[in-house]
């Protein structure tokens, strides 16, 4: 007769997880636990967090999903290093309820509501890496904070690169802009420069010519705008400036000129322009997360990446970038990793 197996330590502990996260899992707080500890640990000594969804990036999106799983009794640590892209510009717009608040005021307001839920626990910090494990996630934290989660959402946004122009990086987003329904109304009928060239050029200024008929495009160097384009401007008394820019002057963000190579100067209101960015983090890199060609995150219709078990929300997943975007798809986020886990324990 054959001898019953035996259930190994390693198969109690994890079947007894599993019970334990079913009976209890919507009402405990963060706690330690020493049998995770046991299933590869990142660092053995490390004592580690376990909670059921760790959220990194505490801004407007990850805000948004905390709220939904606070709201659905889920267990939830948020880990943020405090650097949302908008972070310099002086007012948000475009928001209902919150038109020209401060960002600062948002993302305070929102966190308060948020850590008002008793299962959402927030933690200063850079999360510096993230892998799976039997269980689901281990993250790591810069200072050596070591937690453990079924599920991951990537809130972590993006980082705007700013190009080599002397002045550019001090005036972005308090006069060098990005978006004309964050910052176009203010600057209404006023004379505006736009920096881009070809196609970008171009339909910069279709869009602002709708704020103001006072463009002048600034291409940094030679012109790759069609001729047909060329003329188009032109019917609009828009023109167009091949000269290399110099630098723009400015008072503490607030543009003055825009200083062009050969010392001319074209004094403005405010700049437009596209810029280009980066992930604000490489943790969807080391899990694999598949990327769009634009360098986004890629995530279906309920905000999922292509790997089991990790979402992805906010700007780090979309060209569409405004508060109410990365609200939104934070909120689906919360939701769907919420349904996700429902799936998987009833
Ligand atoms: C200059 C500027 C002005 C803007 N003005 C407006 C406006 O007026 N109105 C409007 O609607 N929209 C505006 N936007 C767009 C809006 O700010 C973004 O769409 C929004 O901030 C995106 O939210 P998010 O939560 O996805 O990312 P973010 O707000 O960028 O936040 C990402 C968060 O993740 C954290 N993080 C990243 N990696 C890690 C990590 N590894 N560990 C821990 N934390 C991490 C960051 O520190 C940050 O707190 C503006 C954008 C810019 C750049």
């Amino acid at each position: 007769m054959k001898k019953p197996r035996r259930t190994t330590r390693r198969q109690f502990l994890q079947q007894s997880n599993v019970a334990f996260a079913v009976l209890s899992a919507p009402v405990v707080p963060l706690y330690r636990s020493e049998s995770n500890l046991m299933e590869s640990p990142m660092e053995s000594q490390a004592e580690v967090q376990n909670c059921e969804v760790v959220i990194i990036g505490g801004s407007y999106a990850g805000l948004s999903a905390a709220m939904s799983l606070g709201r659905s009794l889920r267990q939830v640590l948020v880990v943020d290093s405090g650097k949302p892209c908008n972070r310099q510009t002086p007012h948000s717009h475009n928001l209902i309820t919150h038109d020209g608040a401060t960002p600062q005021e948002i993302a305070e307001k929102a966190k308060a509501q948020v850590l008002k839920y008793g299962t959402v626990r927030w933690q200063n910090g850079i999360a510096v890496q993230a892998k799976q494990i039997p269980t689901g996630f281990e993250i790591k934290t810069e200072s050596g904070g070591l937690f453990r989660a079924k599920k991951l959402l990537l809130a972590t946004g993006v980082t705007d690169i700013m190009p080599d122009i002397p002045g550019f990086a001090e005036c972005w987003g308090i006069s060098v802009l990005h978006c004309p329904y964050c910052h176009g109304y203010e600057v209404k009928q006023q004379n505006i420069g736009l920096i881009g060239n070809g196609e970008v050029g171009f339909e910069l200024c279709r869009l602002l010519y709708q704020w103001s008929k006072k463009l002048t495009l600034f291409t940094n160097g030679k012109s790759t705008l069609t001729a047909e384009q060329h003329e188009k401007l032109k019917a609009r008394q828009i023109s167009v400036v091949e000269k290399d820019i110099a630098h723009i002057e400015h008072n503490r963000g607030y543009i003055r000129e825009i200083v062009l190579g050969d010392g001319s100067k074209t004094p403005v209101s405010a700049v437009f322009a596209r810029v280009r960015f980066k992930q604000h983090c490489d943790i969807p890199q080391q899990l694999g997360c598949g990327m769009s060609e634009m360098g986004h995150i890629k995530v279906n219709d309920f905000q999922k990446t292509d790997i089991p078990g990790v979402f992805a929300a906010g700007d780090s997943t979309t060209p569409f970038r405004a508060v109410s975007f990365a609200m939104a798809s934070g909120t689906k986020a919360g939701s769907f990793i919420n349904k996700e886990l429902i799936d998987e324990a009833f």
